[in-house]
């Protein structure tokens, strides 16, 4: 099919076409948000940029178009005109996504791709290997606690640790119980003559243990 289009304007709907946020990499965001996946876009600090990341699992997600990145398929068509410009465009392109793939792969981050004109598909993968590794931190988390009851405390926990750090007037009624206490053993201490460190810290510490 001929291309009609002088190269110049050709070059600028095709450099419209490559930028972000692009229909098929909102389709992936909303698609894997909806499952309940939180992601990351466009970090920048990573090797090509990647559109989506998962931190947690350490995968970077490319949506990549089926010309630009070329794919293969039937979308992967040379316009006619200026051929010569966009092989070796096309083919600077490929060289760049093989080589940001093996970067990320040394920093030790797993890559997928989906392309474009299989796009149902590739979204489907994604969200069922999301899920699959859900599952198997799950498990994981679950062994490494052991003992019966875990499975049902594991869920809570990150909720949790900020409590731990959360200043001691956030336990008002515990920390008057434990002053009483402290009270007692320090009366102790003083007899022994081994008064410790200043109490506030303990009492930090006291708050801890009781978790
Ligand atoms: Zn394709």
């Amino acid at each position: 099919m001929p291309d009609n289009v002088a190269p110049e304007r050709r070059s600028q709907i095709m450099a419209k076409v490559r930028s972000r946020d692009t229909a098929p990499e909102l389709a992936v965001r909303r698609a894997v948000h909806r499952a309940g996946f939180r992601y990351r876009l466009h970090r920048a600090d990573l090797p090509g940029t990647p559109d989506l990341v998962f931190p947690r699992h350490r995968l970077a997600v490319f949506v990549h178009g089926c010309f630009w990145h070329w794919h293969g398929c039937k979308r992967s068509r040379m316009p006619a005109a200026n051929r010569d410009y966009w092989e070796r465009k096309i083919a600077r392109n490929v060289a760049r996504d093989t080589a940001r793939q093996t970067e990320l792969t040394a920093l030790g981050w797993e890559t997928r791709v989906i392309w474009e004109c299989a796009l149902d598909a590739g979204i489907a993968a994604l969200i069922a290997e999301l899920a699959e590794r859900v599952e198997r931190s799950r498990s994981r988390e679950v062994k490494t606690r052991r003992g019966p009851g875990s499975e049902v405390c594991a869920p809570t926990l990150p909720t949790l640790r900020p409590d731990a750090s959360a200043p001691a007037s956030a336990h008002p009624v515990p920390l008057r119980e434990l002053e009483g206490q402290q009270r007692e053993q320090d009366a102790a201490a003083d007899q022994s003559g081994e008064r410790q460190r200043p109490r506030p810290q303990q009492h930090r510490q006291h708050d801890e243990q009781r978790k």
